[in-house]
């Protein structure tokens, strides 16, 4: 596939890919995703492509297989760490130190002296006594101050957990200096799966009213960090990440000006795709005789790999050895024995009116925030296996 074919399947439902033909073509005794770095290293050319001169740091949390880790680190990316051992996972993966950032804003003091320790030298902060951990355990490390962004239209918004007020914002890099920390920047995250790039005008608009009041105030900002939440397709139409980069990378331009140093946290937008999950259909069954709706009961649920279905907020795509058959419309459960593990209920899915037990089912665009999401053992069912061919 050359490039531009390349970008182009991105965002259709036809990505019917390596890994797809793995799994019909294979067998699996329990469920198991398989990843396809190449389509990882794929989406971060073509997002770097369209952000320009942004830097690019991959959220590791969502998806640390060290294969993906090891691509993206020789495809010149660099990562966005939140834990010690995220920081070791990219670093016995190829990452240089200086391209590891440490954005979580909640951090163990113990983490914070082992990645200071290990040449990590860009954290984030949204509260004075964090700055205070940083510069005790990381003196004279490089801080952003993260900010909490409203009207997040993101299908996966990340809500009030995380950035400070606008009011705080000032008094908080007036502190990092008075610490003697490097006050360099901004950081922000849109919420995940902004499906739209329109829909960052909002956020950047509020960001942008921030970033130029600490300039006018004498601080002196040059790093503006704009996080993750580029999109991945699950159903409904997203531009490519080249295309959707490049309207992002405008936009920044016409609030922000010449900033020296931008850099983007993707996460979900590199992964999502370049994984799919094998699983099996446990039961197929109706509640009342008259039942319009099946129940339909796999063998891999929420807490085994499907977290992201709480609230129906993140919808897969479903594809069976049937499907051109007559379907209907279905509730999708998982296997364990919590009456909370109910897949879609609200929004039904149409499946092949044959469905039946003992079927394989693949579920599309599984890349991110699956396998990491799974229990340890909850009923007993295995956690999501992961294959990476
Ligand atoms: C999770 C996270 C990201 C990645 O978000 P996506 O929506 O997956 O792109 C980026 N930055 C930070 C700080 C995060 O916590």
């Amino acid at each position: 596939m050359n490039a531009r074919a390349a970008r182009l399947a991105v965002g259709s439902d036809d990505s019917a890919s390596r890994g797809e033909a793995f799994i019909w073509s294979n067998s699996f005794d329990r469920p198991t995703l398989v990843l396809d770095p190449s389509i990882a290293v794929r989406n971060f050319h073509a997002l770097r492509e369209g952000l320009g001169r942004a830097r690019i740091h991959y959220a590791v949390k969502a998806n640390p297989a060290p294969e993906i880790i090891s691509a993206l680190a020789g495809a010149g990316s660099r990562f966005d760490a939140a834990s010690r051992s995220e920081i070791e996972l990219c670093l016995a993966r190829g990452a240089r130190p200086g391209d590891i950032s440490f954005g979580n804003t909640v951090k163990k003091p113990a983490d914070i002296a082992f990645a200071h320790r290990a040449g990590v030298s860009l954290f984030a902060a949204d509260a004075e006594a964090e700055l205070e951990k940083i510069a005790a355990h990381a003196p004279g490390s490089r801080v952003c101050i993260r900010l909490l962004v409203e009207a997040s239209e993101a299908d996966w918004p990340l809500a009030r957990k995380f950035g400070c007020g606008r009011d705080m914002v000032l008094p908080l890099l007036a502190r990092a200096r008075a610490l003697g920390l490097d006050a360099a920047g901004l950081s922000f995250h849109v919420g995940s799966q902004t499906r739209r790039a329109a829909m960052w005008v909002p956020v950047l608009d509020q960001v942008a009213e921030v970033w130029h009041q600490a300039r006018a105030a004498g601080h002196d900002l040059r790093l503006l960090n704009i996080g993750g939440g580029f999109p991945a397709f699950y159903g409904e139409r997203v531009e490519s990440p080249a295309r959707y980069g490049a309207r992002v990378a405008k936009m920044l331009r016409d609030r922000f000006g010449e900033v020296p140093e931008i850099m983007a946290e993707p996460g979900r937008g590199l992964v999502a795709d370049a994984g799919a999950i094998a699983a099996e259909v446990l039961l197929v069954s109706r509640k009342f005789a008259r039942d319009m709706h099946r129940w339909v009961y796999l063998d891999i649920g929420k807490f085994s790999g499907l977290a992201e279905t709480m609230d129906e907020a993140i919808r897969y795509q479903f594809v069976t050895r049937r499907d051109g058959e007559p379907t209907g419309p279905c509730i999708l459960a998982g296997p364990s024995c919590d009456s909370a593990d109910v897949l879609y209920e609200k929004h039904l899915v149409q499946l092949p009116l044959s469905l039946a037990a003992g079927d394989r089912i693949l579920i599309r665009n599984c890349g991110a925030y699956t396998f990491t999401y799974a229990s340890v053992g909850f009923n007993g069912f295995p956690p999501l296996d992961v294959v990476v061919i």
